[in-house]
C-alpha cells in the first residue's frame, strides 16, 4: 500500500525507500485515455508528435490503456520502443475514460499537462495554441467546441438538456462547449489529483478548481477509426454521477415536495370536514382514494430512490478502493508521491 493514498503522512516526510534518481521532467506531458484504439495510435503519433517538437523542448505523452480488449498495449509497447518519450500506462481492466484521465494526471510529470482523446477528434495543432496560453500566463486553457456536429442529433439534444438541468440544480457552472480537452498548468493538474473521488465527472472538477481559466474555441472532427466508446448506458450513468456529484438539490427537493403535499391533504381535509357537516358523508370515494395512494406511494419510492442514489455513492466512497490498478507500466516509472492513488502492483 506504498503507492496509496495516506492522508496521516505529511507531504515533506521521507519516503520509505530511497527513491532512484530520476530524469529531469519534461515541460510538457500529453494524457491519452484509450479504449480499444489500435487503429488511432499510428494516425495519432505522426500528427501529435510533430506538433510538439515544435512547441516544446522536452515531452512526454502518456498513453492510458484502459483495459483494451485490442492490441493497443501491444502496440503501445511497439511505439515505445520508437520512441521512448511515449509512454504507458495499462489498466487490468477497464475503469473509465474519467479515470484513465486521473491515472494519466498521477503519472504526468510535466510543468504543464494536455489532456485529449485518442480518435483525432481533438485536433493535436490546438496544442499550439493552449501553449501559447500557458506562456501568458493561463493556468486551465479549455477546448471550447462550437458545433456538436460529429455527435448524432439525439446525443446533442440529450447533451442539451443535461448542461440545463446542470446549470439549474449544479452548483458549479461549466462553461459552455468545455470538455476534457485542454491543457492544466502543473498548480492546476496537482490541484485535480488531490481530489479523491471515485465518481469523477472531470468536467465540473476542472470548472471546480478554478486557475486563471481560458477558453479557447475548436472544431470537433470526427473519429478517426471505430466507434463512440460511450454507449446511451453509459452516458446516463455518466450524467448522474454529475449531477449528483454536484448537486444535493434532487435530495432537497422532497422537503418541498413533501410541503406543498401536506399542506394541499390539510386544505382537502378541512373541505371534507366542512362538507360533511353540511352536506353529510357520502360513500362514493374509491377511485379518488385508489389514485391518491398510488401518487403518494410513488412519490415516496421515488424519494427513496433518489436517497438510493446518494447512499450508493457514499458506501462506494468510504470503501476507499484504490481508484483504478495498474497492470503494466511502459516506459513510465511507478508513481510514488504521496497523492498517488494506484494500488500497489505486482508487475512492474
Ligand atoms: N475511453 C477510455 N475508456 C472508456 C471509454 C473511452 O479511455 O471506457 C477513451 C477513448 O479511447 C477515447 C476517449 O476516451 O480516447 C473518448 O472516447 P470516445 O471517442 O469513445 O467518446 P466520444 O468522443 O464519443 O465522447
Ligand atoms: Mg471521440
Amino acid at each position: 500500500m506504498t503507492d496509496a493514498l495516506d492522508t496521516t503522512r505529511p507531504i515533506s516526510a521521507p519516503s520509505a525507500q530511497p527513491l532512484a534518481p530520476r530524469a529531469a521532467p519534461p515541460q510538457l506531458s500529453v494524457v491519452v485515455p484509450m479504449y480499444n484504439e489500435e487503429a488511432n495510435l499510428e494516425p495519432l503519433v505522426a500528427r501529435l508528435v510533430p506538433v510538439l517538437e515544435r512547441c516544446v523542448d522536452t515531452f512526454e505523452v502518456i498513453f492510458v490503456d484502459d483495459g483494451s480488449s485490442d492490441a493497443t498495449l501491444a502496440a503501445l509497447r511497439a511505439v515505445h520502443r520508437l520512441d521512448p518519450r511515449l509512454r504507458a500506462v495499462s489498466f487490468s481492466r477497464n475503469f473509465g475514460k474519467e479515470i484513465a484521465i486521473a491515472a494519466g494526471l498521477d503519472h504526468a510529470r510535466g510543468d504543464a499537462v494536455v489532456i485529449m482523446d485518442a480518435d483525432l477528434q481533438h485536433p493535436p495543432e490546438m496544442i499550439e495554441t493552449f501553449v501559447e496560453r500557458w506562456r501568458e500566463g493561463y493556468q486551465n486553457v479549455y477546448g471550447q467546441r462550437v458545433d456538436r456536429t460529429a455527435d448524432s442529433a439525439l446525443r446533442r439534444s440529450l447533451t442539451l438538456r443535461f448542461y440545463h438541468l446542470f446549470e439549474t440544480f449544479g452548483e458549479t457552472s461549466l462553461p459552455p462547449g468545455a470538455g476534457d480537452f485542454r491543457l492544466l498548468d502543473r498548480s492546476a493538474a496537482d490541484a485535480l489529483r488531490a481530489m479523491g473521488e471515485r465518481a469523477r465527472f472531470s468536467k465540473g472538477l476542472y470548472a471546480w478548481i478554478g486557475y486563471r481559466s481560458l477558453g479557447v474555441p475548436f472544431e470537433v472532427a470526427e473519429r478517426a477509426h471505430g466507434q463512440s466508446k460511450f454507449s446511451y448506458r453509459k452516458l446516463t450513468r455518466f450524467a448522474l454521477d454529475g449531477l449528483m456529484s454536484f448537486s444535493t438539490v434532487p435530495l432537497k427537493v422532497w422537503t418541498y415536495v413533501g410541503t406543498v403535499i401536506s399542506i394541499a391533504a390539510l386544505i382537502m381535509a378541512v373541505y371534507f370536514l366542512l362538507r360533511t357537516v353540511t352536506v353529510g358523508a357520502d360513500v362514493p370515494g374509491y377511485a379518488s382514494l385508489i389514485v391518491s395512494i398510488m401518487f403518494f406511494s410513488g412519490v415516496q419510492l421515488m424519494s427513496l430512490g433518489i436517497l438510493g442514489e446518494y447512499v450508493g455513492r457514499i458506501f462506494a466512497e468510504v470503501k476507499r478502493r484504490p481508484l483504478y490498478l495498474v497492470s503494466e507500466r511502459v516506459g513510465v516509472e511507478r508513481d510514488s508521491s504521496p497523492l498517488g492513488r494506484a494500488a500497489q502492483d505486482r508487475t512492474a
